[in-house]
């Protein structure tokens, strides 16, 4: 049986989409590119934006037309917060929620294995969370840890799409990290949606995952996707500051830099607590002539409410932070959150030239941060793919970097002088 995986949205999908192929081939099933004829197509959907939702609709339809008699399975966010429509889209054979991920390659292997059959009834609240890694990749691998929120910001659809807060056994993800390592992958990134808040379902504590992690022989560097700002503790860090293969980069949501738009959103900090908890890794992790911590925020615009000032004061407050990376989120109304029925709804226009200025200060802070490494020794995982001659990887603490090709060099960590 041939069946190909089409994957939207962040990491924790991807991981999913790559756990549910490995069950696929391992039942003996082929996997082919989205571009080909295949008997199953599987798609995972993100819901994150509108747009997330109907490039989603717009994956059905297309693999639909490539082979009108394919079984299609649909996944992910769009999935569990939009059943009724996506079922409703011609093809669609089966749909599966937030709760129902560990009986994706069992039922999908029963259902084609007993010929095509659609089926809408599902089996909701089936509360196992579903444990995933991604492989395939030589240099780095995301391993799930977490699923599901428990915070209900006012413009997120998250805790809709995926659930409540849930995490992953710490001897599962040993598991993962081992399975990981087997496969020659040193780099292994932590992700879940809201990862610092490991242990809400097991009793076991964040602190205790990374401790452990930290032991698995093969995995040279570990990196944590994202964590909210209230959950990266003091003694988290010192601990990663005493000598671990936890690396030098932490990416942090901000959201916004005023305090009044961190009060709309039902955020669980302000722009002092934010500070200083930046203060408090650097002057745990930093000193003269060491690299600096790459700090990578998330930061939204157009939240309803921002008036031009708000906007200013919260792009003063990013500069003060100065981070290396911000990425950058124009609003997106989603219906059934909070922000979505609030008044000052601002103008697509509006989000669109405030993405922009805020994309440039990126590019400048960006820039400020790598130069600030140049002539600095550095320890660089290099990728394994050769383009125009060169190869390229990222430093402990994130600067991306390229030499010439050199394969000997392929998916190993080398010392370099940026
Ligand atoms: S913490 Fe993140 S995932 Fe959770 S509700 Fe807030 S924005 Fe959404």
């Amino acid at each position: 049986m041939k069946i190909a995986f089409l994957t939207l949205g962040c990491k924790l999908n991807y991981a999913e989409t790559s756990t549910y192929e490995r069950g696929f081939l391992q039942a003996g099933w082929e996997a082919v590119s989205p571009k080909e004829k295949a008997d199953v197509y599987l798609i995972n959907t993100c819901s994150v934006t509108a747009t997330s939702d109907s490039k989603s609709r717009n994956l059905i339809r297309k693999v639909h037309r490539l082979n009108p008699l394919a079984y299609i399975v649909v996944t992910g966010c769009s999935a569990q917060l939009r059943r009724q429509e996506i079922e409703g889209i011609d093809g669609v054979s089966r749909v599966f929620g937030a709760h129902e991920k560990q009986n994706v390659v069992s039922e999908t292997l029963e259902a084609v294995r007993g010929g095509h059959g659609f089926r809408s009834a599902a089996t909701a609240g089936t509360d196992g969370v579903f444990g995933a890694f991604s492989t395939g990749e030589r240099t780095r691998s995301f391993l799930k840890v977490q699923d599901g929120c428990s915070n209900c910001c006012a413009y997120c659809t998250v805790p809709y799409a995926r659930g409540e807060s849930r995490n992953i056994p710490i001897s599962e993800c040993l598991a993962g990290a081992r399975a990981i390592a087997a496969e020659g992958v040193k780099e292994i990134v932590l992700t879940g949606v809201n990862t610092g808040d490991f242990g809400r379902t097991t009793g076991e504590s964040f602190p205790d995952l990374l401790k452990a992690l930290n032991e698995v022989e093969g995995i040279e560097r570990y990196r944590i996707s994202s964590i909210e700002p209230n959950l990266l503790t003091e003694e988290t860090v010192a601990w990663i500051a005493s000598g671990t293969k936890f690396q030098p980069h932490f990416h942090i949501p901000l959201q916004s830099g005023s305090d009044e738009i961190l009060r709309k959103m039902g955020r669980r900090y302000d722009t002092a607590a934010f500070y200083d908890k930046l203060s408090m890794v650097r002057r745990l992790m930093e000193a003269p002539g060491r690299l600096k911590v790459f700090f990578g925020i998330d930061l939204m615009t157009g939240l309803p409410g921002e008036s031009e000032a708000l906007f200013r004061e919260s792009c003063d407050f990013v500069r003060s932070c100065a981070p290396a990376f911000i990425h950058v989120f124009p609003y997106s109304r989603r219906p059934g959150t909070p922000a979505a029925s609030m008044p000052g709804q601002v103008s697509e226009e509006v989000k669109r030239e405030r993405v922009a200025v805020l994309e440039e200060l990126c590019a400048e802070l960006h820039g400020d941060f790598v130069a600030a490494h140049r002539g600095m020794h550095a320890r660089v995982l290099f990728e394994s793919k050769e383009k125009d001659g060169s190869m390229g990887g990222y430093t402990e603490n994130y600067i991306r970097v390229t030499r010439p090709w050199d394969p000997s060099l392929s998916g190993q960590i080398a010392d370099v002088v940026i």
